[in-house]
């Protein structure tokens, strides 16, 4: 179940607040991450609250341009994308495409000249800072499949395609990105409109994103000294934490843009660079609050655990009628979820529960601890709010479960954005199945 109205207002405020933040130097766009949950619908709330769209396959494209978002504002993602993928993007005219690698470049510059046209690019650097939640990692050395990395690389391949000119201190020369942005200048067919980073997901503190917007900057100040270049664009990603129980306290899309639009032009001012245009990618920042999954309660067993003190007590596992195969965080991250009895007032006691799915498996666990009333009964409903993001759009059919449906609320009014899988549906790819 998704809040039109809770989605439209978080998409509004990282709009007016980044817009707010970065005036009067420059504009910002923001990119809605597809990937935390994308239907036609939705693209088309995004659209309305003048957000772009950001995609990272071709299916997502596909969805996003069927919701009516203007090619322009659309952004193509991966670390591997297809020739097909990459046609499909230049024939629909989006608005960006983020290269990943240096092969990637020469296809995109190998498809545009045979399509007789100019793909935007900006390049996905990877600047040495990895963030999740509390805490970020300054690495030199990123060993992740995504982006350039900005570190001179010993491979000498790669430092012989930019090898230094007499007298030079570019500290990126030699380093993939160096040798991906010198080719991207290079290439028919390519137009550099700029650099990204993404840094992490979940992330409530605001030095990762500075440094990373830092060391970018860096490297826009570095091709312009060695080429001339200013490039126009700088994106620096999504990861924007959310509450997912109540010890998470996010910092509001006000604090978050004023911290970076200090850093931003304090760093450009420092190379006398103009600020580029900004752009940033939250997903879960925006679509997760406004999502609850709703479960029936099924089976409850009491199991009986050791305590910490060695004593035996006992925990009551609540099994849904779901669980890994529509939020697959738990499994994946061992996420945090709570879960509130929805439907029906309980007073009185409540005990330490757990709630599990129905899959063969004992990772299969939706919210790990929760107190829920003890006369929580067979057939009460559960609601496990913060689940807008990264659930139906990670769901599968393991074990050959239909995935629900995905229902929007808004001003008491009910739609449903995707329909409740059948079986049929699940079932009829299987070339022997045979429904009556
Ligand atoms: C996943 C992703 C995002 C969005 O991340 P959130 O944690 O949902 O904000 C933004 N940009 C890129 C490149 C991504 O891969």
């Amino acid at each position: 179940m998704l809040s039109e109205a809770d989605f439209r207002a978080r998409a509004r405020s990282f709009r007016e607040a980044f817009a707010a933040a970065f005036a009067p130097e420059t504009e910002v766009d923001v990119f809605y991450a597809g990937k935390a949950f994308l239907s036609t619908h939705v693209a088309r709330w995004a659209t309305q609250e003048g957000l772009c769209v950001d995609t990272a396959s071709g299916g997502e494209l596909a969805l996003a341009l069927a919701g009516g978002v203007p090619p322009q504002h659309i952004g193509l993602h991966g670390n591997n994308k297809s020739d097909g993928e990459i046609q499909r993007a230049l024939d629909a005219g989006i608005g960006r495409i983020i290269a990943d690698s240096l092969d990637e470049l020469e296809r995109i510059s190998a498809l545009a000249v045979a399509a007789g046209t100019r793909a935007p690019v900006m390049l996905r650097l990877t600047p040495g800072v990895h963030a999740s939640t509390h805490e970020y990692i300054a690495t030199a050395h990123e060993d992740q499949k995504f982006g350039l990395s900005l570190t001179p690389a010993l491979d000498l391949e790669d430092a012989e395609a930019s090898a230094p000119e007499p007298g030079e201190t570019n500290p990126y020369l030699g380093s993939p990105a160096w040798t991906a942005a010198t080719r991207a200048l290079q290439l028919p067919g390519v137009e550099l409109r700029g650099l990204h980073a993404h840094i992490g997901s979940q992330i409530f503190e605001p030095t990762g994103f500075e440094l990373a917007a830092s060391k970018l900057i860096s490297f826009l100040a570095s091709l312009r000294t060695t080429y001339g270049v200013e490039l126009p664009e700088l994106d620096l990603g999504g990861g924007h934490g959310i509450a997912y129980t109540e010890a998470d306290a996010p910092r509001h899309p006000e604090a978050i843009a004023e911290a970076l639009a200090a850093t931003v032009k304090q760093a450009c001012a420092a190379e006398d660079l103009r600020v580029p245009r900004i752009s940033i990618e939250p997903g879960r920042a925006i679509v997760g609050p406004a999502g609850v999954t709703l479960y029936r309660v099924g089976v409850q067993k009491n199991v009986p655990v050791e305590a910490p003190d060695g004593s035996t007590t006992s925990r009551r596992y609540v099994a849904v009628d779901g669980g890994m195969s529509d939020n697959a965080r738990g499994v994946l991250y061992d996420a945090e979820y709570s879960a509130v009895l929805a439907g029906r007032r309980v007073t009185g006691e409540h005990a330490l529960s757990r709630i599990v799915g129905k899959h063969c498996e004992s990772g299969d666990i939706v919210v790990r601890n929760v107190y829920l009333p003890t006369a929580t009964a067979r057939d009460d409903l559960l609601a496990v709010p913060a689940t807008g993001a990264y659930c139906h759009s990670l769901s599968s059919n393991y074990n050959y479960l239909t995935r629900p449906a995905v229902v929007a609320v808004h001003n008491g009014e009910s739609q449903v954005l995707i329909r409740r899988e059948t079986e049929q549906d699940m079932l009829g790819r299987d070339t022997g199945f045979a429904a009556d």
